[in-house]
């Protein structure tokens, strides 16, 4: 049985298919995509979107790429997937060798995960693994900070932002962890890091690790906040024996200007997530990477297994994108780039906070952030920017843009600009 039409096909996502965070019975509409390529995403109907999310910071080099298909093409030649257990390839070392060759030097070992979420659960599961095997039972909470995600699996999710990850929703499974107000900086470089480390002065018998998103928070609530904060955070870390783990599943590969965005507060952590733009946005593939220190902590109970598996692990077509992706990044000019981008938005994003639906913009690196008063129509304002020509997904109170890498300086306006037509819209409908 097919689908006669568009129209027959979509009706049956709509009655069928669930969406991220959307509703069965009553589901938002969702646009049908016939191809991508560059930075436009085509829909069925002939239109051309500019892309302003790269698939939620995955697709930094643009769709279609010709390096990363050939990449994929290659790869199925030989084998698309074999078992990781017992098993190895040269995608997945290779991949390992690039990890580890541009991460700091202390982080020399791989865990090759499926998705982000679990590259999370796998770096919570090290650092309890890790205490416990020095006979530190106890240590089996997280501390974090308000307003972070980090993915929506049960053990990512109880480290998210504890209202907008709807964690009552959920509260007889979620374990219960320790959190921080959100991360402030002061013109003067100090900060807000005293009520982390109270938290931590209490329960450090209790407490595994800490877990927090690196310069910029994303999905939580796209706030952004001092290198500053980073480094105090690593010295409390040491002080009270918790280790800390760096999700940069958002921030990796150069969103923020530097090619990971702890390099900024020039840290290191102790497990190091990346996920997302790690195959230029072709296929599921995380990682989560730690320090010699926890691989000899892990093992130092004599099995030292570390308790993690998945079935795709490692999966080879998406290790050899990936070492395509971060090849094509390398030999790009990704540092001017990104500079030039956040400069654009910087310039072209700046006056949006004249409306007086804008409470404030944020701009780091390729990331612009036009944060409202009040919560979007999420649906109307969709419908708006596709009429713009641009791909821009708001929710909550945000409006904001992380385009590919590739894009040009006229695409960027476009984008920049159908925000302000937007935002116009909704200063006019608010008076
Ligand atoms: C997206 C994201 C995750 C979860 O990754 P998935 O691939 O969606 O499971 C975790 N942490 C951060 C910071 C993210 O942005």
């Amino acid at each position: 049985m097919s689908f006669n039409n568009t129209s027959d096909w979509l009706d049956y996502d709509k009655n069928h298919l669930w969406h991220p965070y959307t509703s069965m019975t009553d589901p938002l509409p969702s646009y049908p995509v016939e191809s991508a390529q560059g930075v436009r995403i085509k829909l069925t109907d002939g239109r051309e979107l500019i892309d302003g999310m790269s698939s939620w910071w995955a697709a930094i080099h643009g769709y279609n790429h010709p390096v990363l298909n050939a990449a994929v093409k290659q790869q199925l030649q030989s084998m698309s997937h074999v078992m990781f257990g017992g098993l190895t390839h040269l995608p997945a070392v290779t991949l390992a060798k690039k990890l580890i060759d541009l991460t700091a030097e202390p982080l020399q070992h791989v865990f090759l995960a499926d998705s982000g979420s679990v590259a999370v659960e796998v770096a919570i599961k090290m650092t309890i693994q890790y205490w416990y095997a020095q006979g530190k039972k106890d240590k089996q909470k997280l501390l974090t900070v308000r307003g972070g995600y980090h993915g929506d699996t049960l053990g990512g999710m109880s480290v998210c932002d504890p209202v907008n990850g709807m964690h009552t929703l959920f509260q007889g499974v979620l374990p219960k962890h320790f959190f921080a107000p959100q991360p402030e900086c002061n013109e003067n470089g100090s900060t807000n890091i005293e009520s982390l480390e109270k938290q931590l002065q209490s329960h450090q018998s209790e407490i595994a690790a800490v877990i927090i998103e690196p310069i910029v928070q994303g999905a939580g609530g796209m706030r952004i906040y001092c290198p500053q904060y980073l480094q105090q955070l690593r010295l409390i870390c040491d002080k009270y024996e918790v280790l800390l783990i760096l999700d940069e599943i958002a921030t990796g590969f150069a969103r923020t200007g530097s090619l990971f965005a702890y390099e900024q507060a020039d840290i290191v952590p102790d497990i190091l997530c990346v996920g997302k733009a790690l195959t230029g946005g072709y296929m599921t593939l995380a990682a989560t990477m730690t320090t010699a220190k926890v691989v000899q902590g892990i093992s130092a109970d004599g099995a030292g297994i570390l308790m993690h598996g998945p079935t795709f692990m490692a999966n080879p077509l998406a290790c050899q994108v990936a070492n395509a992706s971060i090849d094509l990044l390398l030999a790009s000019s990704w540092k001017r780039i990104i500079k030039e981008i956040e400069a654009q938005l910087d310039n072209e994003l700046s006056t949006c906070q004249e409306y007086p639906v804008v409470k404030e913009v944020r701009v780091k690196g390729a990331i612009g952030v036009v944060e409202l008063h009040e919560s979007v129509d999420m649906k109307r304002m969709q419908a708006d920017f596709v009429e713009q020509g641009v791909w821009i997904r708001p929710f909550n109170k945000l409006v904001y843009i992380m385009p590919p890498y590739i894009i040009n300086k006229s695409d960027l306006s476009q984008l920049t600009s159908s925000i302000h037509h937007v935002l116009k819209r909704l200063t006019l409908n608010a008076n």
